[in-house]
C-alpha cells in the first residue's frame, strides 16, 4: 500500500496544482494531480496533508564535515579562512568527530528541506560521512578530498596514496544503500592538487565508467555515472594564484588536464573570462552556484544569467558551514535571485522559476541522480512538505513566490526519500538516533575542537 501525500503541489517550477496530491508507492512516486480525484482513485492508501509539498531540494556543493566549525570563521578573506581555521580544522578530526559533523550537516539538511547533496568531504575518515548519510536515510555524492601539496602535514598525501583511497571507498560505497549513495572523485581545487593529481583523477573515472569488466564492472555498469567535483574561479586571489603557476586561468587549467565536461561539477565559477565561460558550454560542465557563501567571502558574484543563456547548466549549493553560515536550501533560493538581482542591476533576473529549477533540475543534473528534483509520475519520491501557517506565509498569492522569497527550512514538516519518511514533524524517523542526541553530540565535539584550536 501506499501514501496519498495532499495539499498545494509544487510539482515543478511551471506546474502548481491548487488541491492536489502526489501519490507514492515503494520508492517512487505513481501519480500526481487533482486531490479529490486520486482520493477516489487510491481509497486505501495512507494519507497525509501539508500546506505546501514540493520537490526535495539539491544541496549541489556542501561540506558537511565542516559543520562543527559553524561560527567559526566569520568575517575573513578566503585565504585565510582556508589556511588559519577551515584546514586546521579539518585536520584536527578524527572519525568520531567526522561522524557527528556528518550526521549534523544531514540532520540540517533534512530538516530544512535538502533531500540530495554533492557533498566535499575531507582528507581523513570519508567512511564516516558515508556511514552517516546511509543512517539518516539522505540522497548523497559523497567523495573524500584529494590534496596532494599545499596542504597542512595532516592533511596532505602522496599523490599514489590519495588516489588508491580514492579507488577504493568508490568500490566500497557507490551506488549502496539502494543507490542512494554514489560516489564523486573530488580533488579540493587547482592549487592542493598536483597536475599528475588532477589528471589521475580524470583516469580513474574514465577507467571505471569504461573499462567494462577491467575493473570488476560490466558495460552499462553502476560504475557508469561516476562524477567528479572540485572548486574552481572562487576568488580573484584565487585565479591569480593559478595563472601565476600554470600560465592559465582555472577552468582553462582544470580544462587542460581533463576536469571538465558532463560528469563535472565545479563550485563557485565566479570569475571566469570569456574563453572560460566558452569552455563551460562547448563542455556541458555544470556550475554550482554559491551564492551566500560568495558574499560572506566577498568572493564576487557568478554570471549565473550569462552562464544560462550559454545553456551552462547551474545548481545551487550552500557550501559549508563555516562560510555560510546554514544549510538552509530556502534561503539559499532567496539569495540566488537576490544576488543575481544585484549583480545585473536588473530585477527581471533571475526570478523565481529560474532559481527553484537550478535547485532541482539543476541539482539533479548536477548530482548525477537522475528521476529527481520534480514531483512527476515515474520519479523517485523526494519531497517535503511545508507548513505555511505563519504570518510570514500569510498570503500566499504564489506558490512558488512563497518557497523562493519568504519561506525558510523551519517551515518543512516532512521530508521524504526515496519513498521513506526521513523527517517528521521534529524528528528524524529513519535513523536509530534521535535529532537532540546528534546536536548534542556535535556540540561536544565542537568545543573539544575549538579548544584545540
Ligand atoms: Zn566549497
Amino acid at each position: 500500500m501506499g501514501t496519498l501525500i495532499a495539499g498545494t503541489v509544487v510539482a515543478d517550477p511551471e506546474t502548481v496544482i491548487q488541491d492536489g496530491a502526489v501519490v507514492v508507492e515503494g520508492d517512487a512516486i505513481t501519480a500526481v494531480g487533482d486531490r479529490e480525484t486520486l482520493a477516489d482513485r487510491y481509497p486505501d492508501h495512507e494519507r497525509r496533508e501539508f500546506d505546501v509539498v514540493a520537490p526535495g531540494l539539491v544541496d549541489a556543493h556542501v561540506h558537511s564535515v565542516q559543520s562543527l566549525g559553524r561560527g567559526l570563521a566569520d568575517d575573513v578573506a578566503l585565504d585565510e579562512w582556508l589556511s588559519e581555521y577551515v584546514l586546521p580544522l579539518e585536520a584536527a578530526m578524527d572519525a568520531d568527530a567526522m561522524r557527528a559533523a556528518a550526521e549534523l550537516g544531514y540532520l540540517e539538511c533534512l530538516e530544512s528541506g535538502t533531500t540530495t547533496v554533492l557533498d566535499h568531504l575531507s582528507v581523513h575518515h570519508a567512511t564516516a560521512a558515508f556511514e552517516a548519510a546511509a543512517d539518516l536515510g539522505i540522497r548523497g555524492r559523497l567523495g573524500k578530498v584529494l590534496m596532494d601539496r599545499n596542504a597542512p602535514d595532516a592533511l596532505r598525501q602522496p599523490t599514489e596514496v590519495a588516489v588508491e583511497e580514492s579507488e577504493s571507498l568508490l568500490r566500497e560505497y557507490h551506488g549502496t544503500a539502494d543507490g542512494r549513495l554514489r560516489y564523486a572523485v573530488t580533488p579540493r581545487f587547482a592549487r592542493s592538487c598536483t597536475a599528475d593529481c588532477l589528471r589521475a583523477c580524470r583516469e580513474l573515472v574514465d577507467e571505471y565508467a569504461e573499462a567494462g569488466g577491467e575493473k570488476g564492472s560490466e558495460p552499462g555498469s553502476k560504475y557508469d555515472d561516476l562524477r567528479i567535483h572540485t572548486h574552481a574561479s572562487e576568488t580573484a586571489a584565487g585565479v591569480a594564484a593559478v595563472e601565476a603557476e600554470t600560465g592559465k586561468r582555472p577552468i582553462e587549467w582544470l580544462d587542460e588536464v581533463g576536469l571538465t565536461g558532463p560528469d563535472v561539477t565545479l563550485a563557485h565559477g565566479v570569475h571566469p573570462s570569456e574563453a572560460e565561460r566558452a569552455i563551460l558550454a562547448d563542455t556541458d560542465t555544470v556550475v554550482t552556484h554559491c551564492p551566500s557563501a560568495n558574499m560572506k567571502l566577498a568572493s564576487g558574484a557568478a554570471p549565473v544569467a550569462d552562464y544560462l543563456d550559454r545553456s551552462v547548466t547551474v545548481a545551487l549549493g550552500n557550501d559549508g558551514p563555516p562560510c555560510n553560515n546554514a544549510l538552509d536550501a530556502f534561503t539559499e533560493l532567496r539569495q540566488a535571485s537576490l544576488l543575481g538581482k544585484v549583480a545585473g542591476d536588473d530585477p527581471a533576473r533571475l526570478p523565481a522559476e529560474t532559481v527553484f529549477r537550478m535547485a532541482t533540475a539543476g541539482g539533479a543534473r548536477a548530482t548525477g541522480f537522475d528521476r529527481i528534483g520534480a514531483l512527476r509520475a515515474g520519479y523517485r519520491a523526494d519531497l517535503v512538505g511545508l507548513s505555511t501557517a505563519t504570518a510570514r506565509a500569510t498570503p500566499v498569492h504564489d506558490p512558488l513566490s512563497h518557497l523562493v522569497y519568504a519561506a525558510h527550512g523551519d517551515d518543512v514538516a516532512f521530508t521524504m526519500v526515496d519513498g521513506d519518511v526521513v523527517y517528521d514533524g521534529g524528528e528524524l524517523v529513519a535513523a536509530d538516533v534521535d535529532a537532540a542526541a546528534i546536536r548534542e553530540r556535535a556540540a561536544r565535539h565542537a568545543d573539544r575542537l575549538a579548544e584545540r584550536l
